[in-house]
């Protein structure tokens, strides 16, 4: 019989250790996971930007322009293995190191079927519930960021209002799906720095407890 050499963390569960962001269309999200991903220790993945670097000439390029374009989510099993292919190629790039680093997942899994596909390789400690009950400001807040990055998605309102209804048909029962203890309620209707104290409060016991200090 061989041995299995594989660090513990490999071989007793989970490849992946995370915490997810949820929160609805222009909630936030984006600007929080931005300032995140700056932080030592942190490896923040945004599906949508894994989706927007893709070669618009390559095969899975094609397919995300069909379906992003139209506000419709990709399918499951397409979004899931380019996700694999992406933290896979992060990792032997030496950019993402698990042991060292917490994952942060925003946009991703964005219902239960994904959820339920991911979960044998990631572990998820908390799940940060961005909630601002204003609709209208959100709205808002998309109208502003199309102009601003040009996103193909963000510029028709009847794409953005059919986006927030997909939220709430599939995304949103996330949050009753996982553990209730795993849930952290975060009030997005807040400067963007009171935001990022909110999720610092939930982020940074956990870098503590289970990870090895990162490389600065
Ligand atoms: P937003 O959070 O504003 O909806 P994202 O940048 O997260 O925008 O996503 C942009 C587009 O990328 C989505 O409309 C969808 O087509 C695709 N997408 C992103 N994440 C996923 C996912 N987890 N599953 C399927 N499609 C996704």
């Amino acid at each position: 019989m061989t041995m299995d050499k594989r660090p513990l963390h490999e071989v007793d569960g989970p490849r992946y250790h995370a915490v997810m962001l949820v929160g609805p269309p222009g909630v936030g999200k984006g600007t929080q996971g931005k300032m995140l991903a700056q932080i030592p220790g942190i490896f923040h993945v945004s599906s949508g930007d894994m989706f927007r670097e893709l070669n618009t000439n390559s095969k899975f390029g094609q397919i995300f322009q069909q379906y992003a374009g139209v506000g419709k989510l990709v399918p499951d099993d397409i979004t899931i293995k380019i996700w694999q292919d992406y933290m896979a190629r992060k990792v032997r790039e030496g950019v993402y190191t698990p042991e060292r680093d917490l994952l942060i997942l925003d946009g991703i899994p964005r219902n239960i079927t994904q959820a339920a596909l991911i979960a044998p390789c990631v572990k998820i400690f908390k799940i940060i519930f961005m909630v601002c009950e204003d609709r209208e400001v959100m709205f808002k807040r998309i109208r502003g960021r199309s102009l601003k990055e040009n996103r193909i998605d963000d510029a028709e309102e009847v794409v953005v209002r059919y986006r927030w209804d997909l939220y709430k048909r599939y995304t949103e029962p996330l949050i009753d799906h996982y553990p209730q203890d795993l849930i952290r309620i975060i009030d997005a209707d807040n400067i963007a720095s009171d935001v990022l104290h909110q999720i610092l409060s939930v982020i940074v016991p956990i870098q503590k407890k289970h990870f090895i200090p990162p490389l600065m």
